[in-house]
């Protein structure tokens, strides 16, 4: 299993956050946890990945990363701008 950034990632909402000695804290979603435990639940995950295996490379681990991060943005944007016009208000 490929170990890049499974100590700077957050589990729940899978941002990059900051480890700081023996915490973690993710800047996006307040997430606090002891960096080692953080990790270890990243790595679990990371198990689970199809798309980064052990072949990767660190800077691709972090593009894949980021790419999520963009695609996990865009689909919070579309699902708070809905496409229809909003109804008419009612005068
Ligand atoms: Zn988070």
């Amino acid at each position: 299993m490929n170990p890049a950034y499974t100590s700077q990632l957050c589990p729940k909402c899978h941002h990059l956050g900051r480890r700081q000695g023996e915490s973690f804290t993710c800047s996006n979603c307040g997430h606090q946890a002891d960096a080692d435990l953080n990790a270890a639940k990243n790595i679990l995950d990371r198990k689970k990945d199809t798309e980064i295996t052990i072949y990767t490379k660190a800077k691709d681990v972090k593009k894949i990363i980021l790419r999520r991060i963009e695609e996990e943005q865009q689909k919070q944007d579309t699902s708070k701008k809905p496409k229809k016009a909003k109804k008419a208000k009612k005068n």
